[in-house]
């Protein structure tokens, strides 16, 4: 037989939760690899990793949480009220499939058992469906599994299926899993991920003892190599004598590949984000050469960037065609990560900074500015400059570093000025996920405008889960109006928040979202009239932005009752 069931997958999942011991969760996991026929290996590879199609799959299964919940509540007649009361006693959606999928009101006549192939072939089809009839079909394939499956292949079919496995399965376990099972060393099996984020095609090569063959693959995107903070200008000269200041563009970052005439623009996150961007795909094919490079896309006027909040209209727009002319945007490459069939990633950055300076770049992609420094004061020199071109910063990087993706450490170091913190209160407290499904643990909070309040962000991160505990205690006997997951409370809980940047936003009434909001403590020595104000927010907008306001831009009527 070329197949296996989803039972034993659900079931190796269900006994890697079971232990807590990494070597005993390895050990079951390679014993469960070991035996998965060939064609069956990589995709449940896949699957461990919580996901149904590998990173940079053209096509994507978006299948969410509401699909979801209305095929359970289809097959088994629970209510809104129950689906919920369900999700706060297990704050977790593969937990209530289980047990809806168990109160099924009717049985298939001929219970089939579902083996992993076949439910995979549904699934891959359902993510080709394209168009109007797309989240028809994807919830047609949802549906047809969920009738078959048996409480524990739900729990893991809707797992896999919204992205969170839950049982304590990081990638490095994986990754040993899969060495353990074909008796490769550990280190050959994760360099092989890192280059093709694609841990089943990594099981089917090491199984055959071919992991060298791994390298980069064009349109196959990897992780992004990742910056750690600079505290002081000093630390940048502790163990290197000479570095490369780099401008930090403030937008959003793309791995470009380019190959045979195609272009992908990946996103951090491995999505293909190619049409947002169609001004840039003239140049980028225009390089004349294979090669995959690292940038970032910014909000370009003319000669200079734009705030970031334009690029967030650029991205949420469905019409990327008619939206280019309205907000451009410029690409700054600041690394090659494999020219022809060169893979560059080993190469120090020097030599890489080499290969971007070789290749043609044509308006409006652009290599990033960098040059080297040996001294704190050209460091600071350099940083001065990145501002005044209307740039973040700088990131400080080691020019003898190879390009270590996935990695955040202290080979590339991030300089930009802090902005100030905020005081802002409490005013909308909803219940968490995960471990936090049953404290109010998301905090909706606003700034002072006149007599009133104004909502200028949401953050979840930053205080104690006994902080999070009291809170909680607090806000249940302090609700104002009780909407369920979420509620308004007295306004009189005030938070400290630091932020990475104030940008314009529709989505609260104040016209302003912090961006990145981390909750730094709980200031229980102010008061909700002490708060900042709405001007506090304009200002620190003006000062870090770099163009007038947008004149045309209302900010919504309501918000807090
Ligand atoms: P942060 O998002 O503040 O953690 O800073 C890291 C991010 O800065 C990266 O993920 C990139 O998106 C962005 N960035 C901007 N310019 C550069 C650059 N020259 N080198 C590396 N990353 C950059």
């Amino acid at each position: 037989m070329s197949d296996a069931l989803w039972e034993d997958l659900a079931a190796t999942l269900e006994s890697v939760a079971a232990t807590s011991s990494k070597r005993e969760k390895v050990a079951r996991l390679s014993a469960y690899l070991r035996q998965l026929p060939e064609p069956v290996l990589p995709v449940a590879c896949v699957y461990l990793t919580g996901r149904v199609l590998p990173p940079g799959h053209p096509h994507k299964l978006q299948i969410g949480w509401a699909a979801v919940v209305e095929v359970l509540q289809d097959l088994s007649g629970a209510s809104d009220r129950e689906v919920a009361d369900l999700y706060l006693r297990w704050g977790d959606l593969g937990d209530v499939a289980a047990e809806l999928v168990a109160r099924r009101r009717t049985e298939p006549l001929f219970p089939e058992r579902l083996s992993i192939l076949a439910a995979h072939a549904l699934l891959e089809r359902a993510a080709a469906a394209a168009g109007k009839g797309a989240a028809a079909a994807r919830r047609r394939a949802l549906r047809a599994l969920l009738e078959q499956a048996r409480p524990l292949e739900a729990k893991y079919l809707v797992r896999v299926l919204t992205g969170d496995l839950r049982v304590g399965l990081k990638e490095g376990l994986l990754q040993e899993a899969v060495a353990t099972a074909f008796g490769a060393p550990a280190e050959a099996v994760r360099r092989a991920d890192l280059l093709q984020s694609d841990l089943g095609a990594v099981a089917a090569l090491a199984r055959r003892g071919a992991l060298q063959e791994a390298s980069l693959q064009y349109f196959r995107p990897f992780r992004f190599m990742l910056a750690g903070t600079l505290s002081t200008p000093e630390e940048a000269f502790e163990d290197a004598a000479e570095v490369f200041a780099e401008d930090k563009y403030d937008g959003v970052r793309v791995q470009v590949h380019c190959a045979g005439g195609r272009l992908a623009l990946y996103s951090r996150t491995l999505d293909d984000v190619t049409p947002a961007f169609p001004e840039l795909h003239r140049p980028l094919l225009g390089v004349g050469e294979a090669y995959m490079a690292d940038a970032e896309v910014v909000a370009w006027a003319g000669a200079r960037p734009a705030p970031f909040h334009r690029l967030q209209q650029r991205l949420r727009r469905t019409d990327p065609e008619a939206m280019a002319g309205q907000v451009p945007v410029a690409l700054f490459v600041f690394d090659l990560l494999r020219v022809g069939d060169r893979d560059l990633v080993d190469f120090p950055l020097e030599e890489r900074r080499r290969a971007g300076e070789a290749l043609r770049w044509t308006p409006p992609v652009y290599l990033a500015t960098g040059r080297r420094v040996r001294d704190v004061a050209a460091l600071r020199q350099a940083f001065q400059e990145a501002r005044a071109r209307g740039n973040e910063g700088l990131v400080v990087k080691r020019l003898d570093a190879p390009y270590q993706p996935g990695r955040r450490g202290r080979l590339w170091l991030k300089w930009k000025e802090p902005l100030a913190t905020l005081d802002v209160v409490v005013v909308g407290v909803e219940f968490g996920h995960g471990k936090r499904a049953r404290v109010l643990s998301d905090y909706t909070f606003a700034v002072r405008d006149g007599d009133r309040l104004r909502v200028v962000g949401r953050a979840y991160s930053g205080l104690t889960d006994a902080e999070i505990q009291q809170l909680t205690a607090w806000f249940q006997e302090h609700t104002v109006r009780d909407l369920g997951r979420f509620r308004w409370v007295e306004p009189r809980v005030v938070l400290e928040v630091a932020f990475d940047a104030v940008t314009r936003s529709d989505r609260h009434d104040s016209g302003y979202a912090l961006r990145f909001p981390r909750i730094l403590r709980v200031r229980t020595d102010k008061g909700p009239e002490e708060i900042s104000t709405l001007e506090e927010v304009e200002s620190l907008y003006l000062q870090q932005a770099r163009e007038p306001p947008d004149p045309s831009f209302r900010p919504p009527t309501g918000g807090v009752p």
